[in-house]
């Protein structure tokens, strides 16, 4: 009987397969054992990088083969319709997220823990089924209650808010540090709002498209500074002028080595940059500089054990999600809505409905 019942899921049927090997179909409902919840999904948002990742034939580096066809989707929120006999801490009918991280909780580093150096990290929408689909199944223990004054589409952004919590937890922020966020992408905007709202004395950032400046500014109240792609110099002159000393600490969200040593070329002594991306051939133009002011580069990656501070950090209109979501879309118009997100730079976030009909959309800017 429940094993026939089937729901509509975005599968991806082979490893490296790409956007031919992607299709929105049927898939068996989940089956729900003791420890776990069945979630009727409200929203669940494109991860822009890891999406086009997949979507461009590409693979994160937790996956294996045998996984596939997998449904992806990690950053999803929704309704509790089953509970299995040992969950006690969630009812059917409440309204959760789910920490989409996978541990195993045996291995060297979880042992030692330091869970996000898992030897065998996973994470849901990677290489356990995910939320873009009509139902997912979860550890309830995974699970976390959304405030009333969250929406679905905002609680469904909790991970990318606890990948940002985690970069703030690795800077280690003093206080009156001067920071500079480059990028204005939705996790430059959400790491400019922690930073904002930490005990540093100034937070500016900088990017190249005007209308994510223009929510940055208008929105949450966070000075900007327009980068012109072709020329650095120019936004490092006028942040010369502002900060002589330098900055404390520069994000950077591009993922560019060009910005990267941008980026440095703005530090002041004992600067720290943070790189929030992975960039490629990196290098480091002034090493002298760099070795004799003890400047440092922190890696930040993912996440584990963050969603609880960042759903206290939404609740509180520390960090607002509303006007990064600027489109909607139904699961049936999946692609659609990746491609947007790939080539409109005014986009951010996009929630996918799997509830939405076919055509249904909704655009908030
Ligand atoms: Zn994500
Ligand atoms: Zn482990």
């Amino acid at each position: 009987m429940d094993n026939e019942k089937t729901m509509r899921a975005m599968v991806i049927d082979t490893m490296y397969g790409g956007r031919k090997a992607t299709k929105i179909t049927d898939i068996p409902y989940p089956y729900c054992a003791d420890n776990q919840i069945i979630i009727k999904i409200k929203a669940c948002s494109i991860c822009k990088h890891c999406e086009a990742f997949y979507d461009g034939g590409g693979s994160a580096s937790m996956v294996k083969p045998q996984d596939y066809p997998i449904t992806l989707g990690h950053e999803f929120s929704g309704e509790v319709v089953e509970i299995g006999r040992n969950v006690h801490n969630i009812k059917i009918r409440d309204r959760v997220t789910v920490d989409n991280t996978v541990l195993c909780g045996e291995c060297y580093h979880c042992k030692r823990d330091e869970p996000l150096y898992c030897d065998n990290f996973g994470s849901m929408g990677h290489n356990l089924h995910g939320g873009f689909a009509e139902y997912v199944v979860a550890l309830a223990e995974k699970a976390f209650l959304i405030p009333d004054n969250i929406s679905y589409e905002e609680a469904a952004c909790t991970e990318p808010v606890a990948c940002c919590m985690h970069a703030m937890d690795r800077m280690q922020l003093r206080y009156g540090d001067n920071v500079a966020i480059l990028g204005a992408g939705s996790m430059a905007l959400i790491l400019a709002q922690l930073v904002k709202h930490s005990s540093a004395n100034h937070t500016v950032v900088i990017g190249s498209t005007q209308s994510k400046l223009d929510i940055c500014k208008n929105q949450f109240g966070i000075d900007t500074l327009l980068m012109e792609r072709s020329n650095y110099s120019i936004h490092e002159e006028k942040i010369k002028e502002q900060f002589p000393q330098g900055l404390d600490i520069v994000i950077d969200t591009t993922g560019s080595a060009e910005m990267a040593n941008s980026a440095l070329r703005m530090l002041g002594k004992g600067g720290k940059l943070i790189m929030y991306t992975q960039v490629d051939n990196m290098y480091i133009a002034n090493p002298a500089q760099f070795t004799n002011y003890e400047q440092s580069i922190i890696m930040a990656y993912c996440q584990t054990h963050n969603y609880g501070r960042s759903i206290d950090a939404i609740k509180k209109g520390y960090v607002n999600l509303k006007p990064l979501i600027t489109h909607e879309y139904s699961l049936e118009d999946y692609m659609e809505a990746l491609d947007m997100n790939l080539t409109d730079r005014n986009s951010l976030k996009i929630i996918i409905h799997p509830e939405w009909k076919k055509g249904e959309k909704k655009v908030n800017i």
